[in-house]
């Protein structure tokens, strides 16, 4: 198949890039690189430049055959969000608008979009399936849950198929050290974590220890880099054999608390560090755990990467491999 990948210089994008390139795939990746490097595309074709460049889009899909587009080039950060919303809606909402609306010009109906498990917001339970009800506490997740309702009507009115994945906490590397996380400025809990654990970074802050959990500090479920990887190719595979839209949450299911998570990068990384406890950080909520029976059953998609333990080890290789060396 050939596979647009925008935001393919990302985080989630690289490592898809290279899983799609390996399966014999033909990948073109389009980044702006605001967030993205050039450097993490190792594999395919690369493009410069934005999603909501109607002329960029025109010239990629007019070169013809693109058979689906994967979306990853969200901002997503929630504190940004709540502080830049009008940034958040831009990029996220109305830049998608455009990518949609040059696939419906170059007749490409295959869609698989990043969503995330903020659409949730605060949960009624836990954990958190597919038909749990939706109400965002952030602009992040609002900006999401949007697009998902945009390509409901797009399925029905124009026969535009998506996917949509609802990320929970994606984490890990490449396990082959090629690729990694690489936030500027980083703002998630683990490679901060490690950062701490390396010398790179004085202390981590736990943003607050008074929430209703075990041991009051907020409690999310890890899904590694490349199982998230899987769930899309097989999740792109089943929309194309069945023409149907679908959404699946994807997590392990299994919470860790932000202290738990802590002591876990100690014991992988054999250093100890400094920790403070901060106040609350805008926009969390305080357990967010995924139900993802749904994709292990329709996709067949089983995580390889279900201990924490093996998921915080890829990104302390990369944390000492490559970002050391930076
Ligand atoms: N977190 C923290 N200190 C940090 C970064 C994050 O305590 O320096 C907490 C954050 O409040 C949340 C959890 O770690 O409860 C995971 O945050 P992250 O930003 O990694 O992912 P999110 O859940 O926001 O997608």
């Amino acid at each position: 198949m050939k596979i647009l990948v925008v935001g393919g210089a990302g985080y989630i994008g690289s490592h898809m890039v290279k899983q799609l390139a390996k399966a014999g795939n033909d990948v073109i990746t389009l980044d702006n690189l605001s967030y993205g490097y050039r450097d993490a595309v190792k594999y395919g074709e690369f493009v410069e430049g934005d999603l909501g460049d109607d002329s960029v889009l025109d010239s990629i899909f007019r070169s013809g055959d693109i058979d689906a587009v994967m979306h990853f080039a969200g901002f997503i950060q929630v504190g940004e969000s709540v502080i830049k919303p009008a940034m958040y809606y831009h990029n996220n909402v109305v830049n998608t608008f455009t990518l949609l609306d040059a696939m419906l010009r170059h007749d490409i109906k295959n869609f698989i979009f990043s969503s995330t498990a903020a659409i949730f917001g605060e949960p009624d339970y836990t954990p958190i399936d597919e038909k749990h009800n939706k109400h965002p506490i952030n602009p992040y997740g609002h900006s999401k849950l949007m697009i998902e309702q945009v390509l409901d009507d797009y399925d029905t009115a124009y026969g535009l198929r998506s996917t949509c994945l609802r990320y929970f906490n994606a984490a890990g590397a490449d396990p082959d050290g090629e690729l990694g996380e690489r936030h500027v400025p980083e703002t998630h809990l683990i490679p901060l974590i490690l950062q701490a654990a390396s010398g790179r970074r004085e202390d981590i802050k736990v943003f607050g220890d008074d929430y209703a959990t075990d041991d009051g500090t907020c409690v999310r479920d890890y899904i590694h880099i490349n199982d998230l990887c899987d769930a899309h190719s097989l999740a792109l595979q089943k929309m194309m054999k069945e023409d149907k839209s679908a959404r699946y949450n994807l997590g392990n299911g299994k919470g860790f608390s932000v202290k738990q998570v802590i002591d876990v990068a100690k014991e992988v990384s054999g250093n100890d560090f400094k920790v403070s406890i901060e106040p609350r950080r805008a926009g969390d909520p305080a357990v967010l755990v995924a139900d993802a029976t749904l994709a292990k059953e329709e996709l067949n998609w089983q995580p390889q990467f279900a201990d924490l333990k093996d998921i915080v080890k890829t990104a302390w290789d990369w944390e000492t491999g490559f970002l050391a060396k930076q």
